[in-house]
Parts: C-alpha cells; sequence; structure tokens
C-alpha cells in the first residue's frame, strides 16, 4: 500500500495501518520531515486525543478579538481549551512513530504520475493495491481520482521577535484592511517569539505585511500555504482515497485542518483494514464515514464561513460589541470548541436569540442545530 505524502495525515495513517501489520511505503517529495512549515501549530485537545502530546510547547487559554474600530473582545480563563505546537517536531514525532511500526518512509521521492495503480516518482515506478492521497492542497491522487477542490484561501505567515504579556493568549484581527474574508492572528510560539499570519482570498502576503507594520514586527522568516475552502468533489475512487488538505477536510471558520485530517485519517484506516480483510467489497465505505462523523462540523462550519465572508467592518464592530457582556463570555467559555465552532454559535444564538436581529443576520438555525 502507497501513501503520497508524509505530513500529519500521511505519518498517522502509515503508523496506523502499519501497527495493523500492512506493509506501507510513504513517499515525501521533501528531504526533511515536517520542513517547510507553513502552519500556526494551534491544536485542539481533541487531536492529543488521537496521537499523544507530541511537538507541545504551550497551552493556549485566552483568546483576544480585534475589530476593525480597534475594539476588542477578550475570552476564555485559566482553563487549558488549546495547545501551540512545534509543527516540525509535531510531523516528524508522527513519522518515528510510523517508522518503527514499520513503515517505510521513501524522502525526496516526488509521485508524479499516478495511472491504475501504478505510481511514477522521480526516482522509479512502483505498483499499489491500494493509494492514499495524503499530499495537501495540490494533491497528484486527487487529480488521479478526477476530483476537483472548490476554492483555496491563501495564507502568509510570519516569525517574528514578539514579548507577549501572556503567553498563553492568542490574538485574532478582522476587517477588510487586515484579511478581506478571512482574519489575522498572532500565535505565541514562546516567551520571545510568535506567529503573525494572514489568510485572504486576495494579496495574503500584501495584507501581511501591512498587518506587520501596523504592529511594528519585523520578519524573520516567511512561509506561505494555502487553505481549502469546500470539499473534494469526491475523496475516494476505485483504490485510491484522498485524505486531510487533499480532500478539503479543513474547517472552514478557522483554516484549522489537523484535527480534521486526522478524524477523517480514522475513517481512511478503518476502511482500508475492512477492505483488506475482506469484510467490506471496496473503500466506498470512507467517503460515509468522515461526511458522516466530521463531515457534518466541516459542513456547518463552510455555512458560517459563507456567512461570516458576506460581513462588513460594521457588522464586525457590532458582533465585538453585542459579544462583550459577562453573560455571553461565560456561555462562549463554557462551549467555546476550536474543533466544533458550530455549537457556541448554537449555544449563544439560543440563549441570547436577539444577537441575530441586532446584528441583522439571518442564520438558517436547523443548519447548525
Ligand atoms: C499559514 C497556515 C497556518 C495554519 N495553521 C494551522 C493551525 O494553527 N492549526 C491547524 O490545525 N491547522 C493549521 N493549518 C492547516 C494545516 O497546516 C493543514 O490542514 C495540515 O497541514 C494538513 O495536513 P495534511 O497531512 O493533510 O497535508 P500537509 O501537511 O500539506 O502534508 C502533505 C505532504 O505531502 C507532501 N507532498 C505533496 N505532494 C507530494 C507528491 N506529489 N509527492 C510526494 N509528496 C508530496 C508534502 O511535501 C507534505 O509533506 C494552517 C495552514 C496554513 C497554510
Amino acid at each position: 500500500m502507497a501513501v503520497v505524502g508524509a505530513g500529519p495525515v500521511g505519518n498517522y495513517i502509515a503508523r496506523q495501518l502499519s501497527a495493523a501489520g500492512y506493509g506501507v511505503v510513504v513517499f515525501e517529495e521533501h528531504g526533511d520531515i515536517g520542513n517547510p512549515s507553513h502552519c500556526g501549530g494551534l491544536l485542539s485537545y481533541h487531536v492529543e486525543e488521537i496521537v499523544g502530546k507530541i511537538g507541545f510547547l504551550h497551552y493556549a487559554k485566552r483568546a483576544k478579538i480585534h475589530a476593525p474600530d480597534g475594539s476588542t473582545l477578550e475570552i476564555g480563563n485559566d482553563e487549558n481549551r488549546a495547545y501551540v505546537v512545534s509543527r516540525v517536531e509535531f510531523d516528524r514525532e508522527l513519522a518515528r512513530m510510523a517508522i518503527n511500526k514499520g513503515a517505510d518512509i521513501h524522502l525526496k521521492e516526488r509521485v508524479r504520475i499516478i495511472d491504475n495503480g501504478k505510481i511514477v516518482t522521480n526516482a522509479g515506478e512502483y505498483r499499489a493495491g491500494i493509494i492514499v492521497g495524503a499530499d495537501g492542497i495540490n494533491s497528484v491522487v486527487r487529480k488521479a481520482i478526477g476530483a476537483r477542490l472548490p476554492d483555496i484561501l491563501g495564507a502568509a505567515q510570519a516569525m517574528v521577535k514578539y514579548r507577549s504579556d501572556v503567553v498563553e493568549r492568542v490574538e485574532i484581527f478582522l476587517g477588510k484592511n487586515v484579511a478581506p474574508g478571512f482574519f489575522g492572528w498572532i500565535i505565541p510560539y514562546d516567551e520571545n517569539f510568535a506567529k503573525v499570519g494572514v489568510a485572504s482570498y486576495e494579496k495574503s502576503y500584501w495584507y501581511l505585511k501591512s498587518l506587520l507594520r501596523k504592529l511594528n514586527l519585523k520578519p524573520l522568516a516567511l512561509q506561505f500555504g494555502g487553505i481549502p475552502i469546500g470539499f473534494a468533489s469526491r475523496s475516494q475512487w476505485k483504490n485510491m482515497i484522498i485524505v486531510g488538505d487533499a480532500a478539503g477536510q479543513v474547517k472552514a471558520t478557522s483554516g484549522g485542518g489537523i484535527y480534521t485530517g486526522l478524524r477523517s485519517a480514522r475513517c481512511a484506516v478503518e476502511s482500508i483494514d475492512s477492505y483488506l480483510a475482506g469484510m467490506n467489497a471496496d473503500l466506498s465505505g470512507y467517503e460515509s464515514c468522515w461526511k458522516g462523523t466530521i463531515g457534518k462540523e466541516l459542513k456547518k462550519a463552510l455555512y458560517l464561513h459563507r456567512i461570516y465572508r458576506k460581513m462588513r467592518d460594521e457588522d464586525f464592530v457590532k458582533i465585538v460589541r453585542v459579544l462583550n457582556d459577562p453573560d455571553t463570555i461565560k456561555i462562549i467559555n463554557e462551549y467555546g470548541d476550536i474543533d466544533y465552532p458550530s455549537r457556541v454559535v448554537w449555544k449563544v444564538i439560543r440563549k441570547k436569540p436577539s444577537i441575530l436581529k441586532n446584528l441583522g443576520i439571518i442564520l438558517k438555525l436547523s443548519t447548525l442545530a
């Protein structure tokens, strides 16, 4: 069996299937697992439940949201809600786990063509009974199964010298002058450094430079990437499946894709295992599995993202003002979960339906229920 891509999803699948006794070869185009890294490294405890506490740097307990008029909303408390990892260490540890279970990782081997079970790389030709595409936004396996990805958000990020007064607090910047269609962020890396990033439907690097100027910060290293918004038109075809960013399994509300990719990877492992054990005739169970589990939340996140995209700066200012009262913050703190954003939206609206009226937002609540 072949896995294309040694990112978190590919390494996790390789580890699980190798542990189950299958022969797994992983092709990775880069010579160094985890590099180049283009990730904020902010994860929820759901990730820890799947892979353990790897690459850990520090907890994240609070978030400060900056509205376009300079007003702010601070949520969170002393509870550990999420954590920040070194993405390089995180990916490397997963690769180590896969290798320890017997997976064979071929570095510097880019898959160029996939044709009817044949895999052509820059170093040779192989045949595989099952091919897993965990090869990110420009997935070659996705092309081989004839699927499309709806949209890609551009993302630009810089490592900066940054002394945060609270390392366990991330910051979010909203508004059309910061990041049209999405948002900007500061994720402290440690006491001295932070990742400042912007994802946007247009000119993300230009907006990153503008945010850095506003914050009076100088980039020490730049990273660029893309965030898929929306699912691939199909995620399985014959003996091939695509998982993670390759399939668009990313939260459209935050751009976070590690938990959702790993959650979907579990479905991939189950489906491959059942197929190889002769319990299923094909791999079609994979698509129904992820769509029936994490896919439901991903759909809600897409719905919320479409509403968010239409919001104007004055809407963000109003939202920050309306949410900024102790009762609402209490609800947010109680139900907020970065991997299940619809839950807190649903709770806030149910407890305070006047919010929607105040904001003039029309939400189809049944979509979030
Ligand atoms: C700026 C930015 C910040 C982000 N911050 C966060 C965050 O804070 N939290 C979060 O949860 N998510 C975040 N994400 C999203 C997260 O990085 C992705 O969802 C996650 O990396 C997806 O994992 P993956 O294994 O599916 O794909 P990837 O991590 O993209 O791994 C794919 C691998 O496949 C390899 N590959 C690709 N093509 C080939 C080929 N043809 N042959 C061989 N190898 C190939 C690549 O080199 C790579 O190693 C962020 C994304 C960006 C762009």
